[in-house]
């Protein structure tokens, strides 16, 4: 598919093999590329890193697998659409919740909270608030019902507490509903002042709970990219489309041509026009990329020597604002190793961004001595980027305020012969792994029927090119491995 005169529509005519330039290796671009080749298509994936995986990005530097991105299945349930691929790689899971867990990820009683003099909050305390902040989340419900114009669920919780000061807290107990919000924060990787009141609670939260990917999410991604022609450090520059083609320019100046091309790169990436659409993108395609909004969450992974920390899945560090308080994930209990991750979003994670390497590993571990002030210093540390990756620019998307919910789904219409997918372009799942390998699998289901329109007789070609699957073996279920719960 690499330009040479008229050489490829030639080739293509004669051999009557569709051809598709799918743009980005993460899980949206290989489940598509993976689907329309078993469609009998034939594909280039073109991926600006020296990686494949995008926002997966399984570390072994440490001598074993540590996620610096994605790094749990959210919803361990035969639904989900990554199940039955997870299941038969036999790849573990390590359940970190339940079902409607207050802390999203991580059931009350896996945790250990400290103040910032090293003491353990009492743990009747943090179940107690945790109510506490169920009963203010369940509050604000009834100031959007109230208001037909949108503000952020930081305002709507400060009015409910102006309306209801016994919810209001003092001391402990205030640094403790502030480490509530900070997780909130985490989970939508931006700050309250952001999150949309109107929205933050209508994504699709599949049942199951939630399952750490024990030897990380690499072997997955290894699966779907199987076989298939992955050009690495190709970064895209130019998208031009054509009546029955499309054109992509990479940075190198190489062009690459063919009937539909799939376009999976991160908002963030799409935001910052790195990317020339000619003729350009219509303007309710252009609205959507600029209104939809990209949290930044990073990991610090911090290698230790041995355990010296409780015996728990996560250690959190309350205090009076949501910017202080922190929460490391301890990687020991789901994978033996003594690692623990720290885990900064918004404001916070920005900011973190801006130091080195080194001064970052060295802030998370200020934070852990806060608690532990005898914790020895980390042999080896990991630190991600995800909000200045001129790959990614953000980690993933959220419910901004007074954003409509319809940007996600105006971001995925296709356009001519441009398909789009990844996490922003799924409604139910944003900002997921399921997610974006569903909207993977769509696009490449649009697409082959595009193209196959175009080339006449579509009952007939679909006997040569049948419909996209995630696997030939996609049917057969088998049991996905849980421990713990
Ligand atoms: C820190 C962090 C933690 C997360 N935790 C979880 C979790 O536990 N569970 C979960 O379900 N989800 C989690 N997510 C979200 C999840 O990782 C993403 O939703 C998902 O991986 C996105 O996949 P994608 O294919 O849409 O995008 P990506 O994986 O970002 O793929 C896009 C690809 O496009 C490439 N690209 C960018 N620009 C260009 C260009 N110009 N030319 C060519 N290629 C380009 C990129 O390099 C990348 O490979 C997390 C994300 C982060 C950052």
């Amino acid at each position: 598919m690499e330009k040479q005169g008229s050489y490829v529509s030639n080739i293509r005519r004669k051999s009557f093999s569709p051809t598709v330039i799918v743009i980005g290796s993460g899980f949206a671009g290989l489940a598509a590329a993976h689907a329309l080749k078993n469609a009998s298509f034939k594909v280039v994936v073109l991926e600006s890193r020296d990686r494949i995986g995008g926002r997966i990005c399984t570390d072994f530097s440490f001598g074993f697998p540590v996620d610096l991105g994605a790094s749990w299945l959210h919803g361990v349930c035969e639904e989900n659409p990554l199940a039955p691929l997870i299941g038969r790689l036999g790849l573990p899971l390590y359940r970190t919740s339940g079902d409607d867990s207050v802390l999203y990820d991580h059931d009350l009683e896996s945790y250990a909270l400290f103040d910032t003099n090293g003491h353990q909050v009492p743990q009747e305390l943090v179940q107690n608030i945790g109510e506490v902040f169920e009963t203010i989340l369940k509050e604000t419900d009834k100031i959007r019902k109230e208001n037909s114009e949108d503000m952020s669920i930081a305002k709507a919780i400060a009015i409910v507490l102006e309306r209801n000061p016994h919810l209001r807290q003092e001391g402990l107990a205030h640094d403790v509903l502030q480490w509530y919000l900070c997780r909130m924060e985490g989970w939508f990787a931006t700050d309250a002042e952001t999150i949309s009141l109107q929205s933050w609670d209508k994504e699709v939260l599949l049942p199951g709970g939630h399952g750490l990917m024990v030897r990380g999410y690499r072997p997955v991604i290894n699966t779907l990219a199987k076989g298939i022609d992955i050009r690495l450090r190709h970064r895209v520059t130019q998208v031009v489309r054509y009546n029955n083609s499309v054109e992509v320019m990479v940075e190198s100046g190489k062009t690459f041509v063919a009937d539909a091309a799939v376009v999976t790169v991160p908002v963030g990436v799409l935001k910052a026009n790195s990317i020339t659409f000619e003729p350009r993108l219509p303007d309710w395609k252009e609205e959507a990329i600029r209104d939809l909004s990209v949290g930044t969450e990073n990991k610090i992974a911090l290698h230790f020597e041995r355990v010296f920390w409780p015996n728990v899945e996560f250690i959190g560090v309350v205090s009076s604002t949501t910017y202080g308080c922190s929460y490391f994930l301890n990687l020991h209990k789901a994978t033996g190793y003594p690692v623990l991750v720290y885990m900064p979003a918004g404001q916070l994670a920005h900011d973190l961004e801006k130091l080195s390497d080194e001064a970052a590993a060295k802030f998370a571990f200020s934070q852990l001595q806060k608690i532990l002030p005898d914790a020895c210093e980390p042999i080896q540390y990991l630190v991600s980027h995800w909000g200045t990756d001129e790959s990614s620019l953000g980690s993933y998307t959220y419910d901004g305020v007074g954003k409509s919910r319809d940007l996600f789904e105006k971001l995925r219409i296709p356009v001519d012969n441009l398909f789009f997918a990844g996490e922003a372009t799924c409604i139910k799942y944003t900002g997921t792994v399921h997610g974006a390998f569903s909207t993977g699998l769509r696009a490449a289901e649009e697409c082959r029927m595009r193209v196959l329109e175009r080339y006449g007789d579509l009952r007939k070609l679909e006997r040569t090119f049948h419909p996209v699957t995630a696997d030939e073996a996609a049917s057969v279920s088998v049991p996905l491995l849980i421990s713990r719960l």
